[in-house]
């Protein structure tokens, strides 16, 4: 188990990590979700032993880790880009680490092939790294980092150089192998969806702080401030009298703030909103329109495409669809569908 207490991080005046409480359980994996720029790297390569700590304490299974060198932690830290050797095949990749240790040959070829059966490679053995598509690149990085059976397993945006189809199938593959093998995992993203598809937990970064933490499902339906809402992917906050509309709408009582999906407001014939349509624009599977709402103002919503599309200067009404908008702060209550 890994614990961070009150760890901070400066470069000269730069407070790169102020603060930093995180725990995280045995097989357990830890999303830390942030902005660029806001310490993500900087936490990794702390917890590595990479980057000395200008305060605070860091543990493993109880025992201090701050005068333990990086080699004698146990742990393995993969990139972003892998940073495979060019000049060697897939197996030799993979078994690097092994040869290392001074494993022996047969030890190390056996562990290739179950490491290679693991991620999803089997057959990929004498393969060049030139030759890899760049989420089989991943794969193998992942299993080399793997190989050595690490005790704590560290992601620095694992899936941020693929491509978005790429990535979110790569991105279950992860969850699955890391699973499979048992592994603790801390993993730092800017990506809200790679988060919450391999996570267990969240922690929300922001300046070198953590702001949230808590399960996926629960940072997604409560997020902590506005700001924390827009970067979780949601599209609008709403205070004041317009949250009040949209919450009274969908039958919610509370004063907002109020973070509303793209999808939140949906075009529905006995829905409780009024609305005036100013644009729409078909989309694959809805259409999505702006509308007018008394007292809200302008504001995104959606048609299914099974109807008509309304068309600008329209009358709709529209219902809210309550598992798409979260009310925000800490004594806000989560996920209420009426
Ligand atoms: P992230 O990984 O979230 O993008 P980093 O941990 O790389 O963020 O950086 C956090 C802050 O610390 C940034 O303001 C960055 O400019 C600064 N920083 C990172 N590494 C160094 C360094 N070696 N020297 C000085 N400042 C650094
Ligand atoms: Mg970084």
């Amino acid at each position: 188990m890994l614990q961070l207490d009150d760890v901070s991080v400066r470069y000269g005046t730069e407070v790169a990590l102020d603060r930093v409480g995180l725990h995280l359980p045995d097989g357990q994996v830890l999303a830390v979700l942030g902005p660029s720029g806001c310490g993500k790297s900087t936490l990794l390569r702390a917890v590595a032993g990479l980057e000395p700590l200008t305060t605070g304490s860091l543990s493993f299974d109880g025992a201090d880790l701050r005068r333990v060198p990086t080699h004698r932690r146990g742990f393995a830290l993969m990139f972003q880009d892998g940073q495979l050797f060019a000049s060697k095949s897939v197996a030799q990749n993979i078994g690097y680490p092994l040869r290392l240790r001074r494993r022996a040959k047969a030890a190390t070829t056996a562990r290739v092939e179950e490491l290679l059966d693991l991620v999803g490679l089997g057959g990929y053995g004498a393969r060049r790294p030139e030759t890899l598509s760049g989420g089989e690149r991943q794969r193998v990085a992942l299993a080399r980092a793997l190989a050595v059976e690490p005790r704590l397993l560290l992601l620095d945006e694992p899936l941020s150089a693929l491509d978005a189809a790429l990535r979110e199938r790569l991105a279950l593959d992860l969850r699955r192998i890391i699973t499979a093998s048992g592994t603790t995992t801390l993993m730092v993203t800017h990506d809200h969806e790679e988060a919450f598809a391999i996570a267990d937990r969240m922690a929300l970064m922001r300046d070198g702080r953590v702001v949230q933490e808590g399960e996926p499902a629960q940072v997604w339906a409560n997020p902590v401030d506005a700001e924390t809402a827009l970067f979780l992917g949601y599209d609008r906050v709403l205070e004041g009298v317009a949250a009040r509309t949209v919450l009274g709408a969908a039958g919610l009582a509370g004063e907002g703030p109020v973070a509303l999906r793209r999808s939140a407001l949906e075009v529905a014939a006995d829905g409780p909103l009024e609305a005036v349509v100013r644009s729409s624009r078909a989309a694959p599977e809805v259409v999505r329109l702006v509308v007018e709402i008394p007292s809200v103002g302008e504001i995104a919503a959606v048609a299914t495409t099974s109807e008509v599309a309304p068309g600008p200067g329209l009358k709709v009404r529209l219902r809210v669809v309550g598992d798409r908008l979260a009310v925000i702060g800490k004594n806000a209550t989560a996920g209420l569908v009426p």
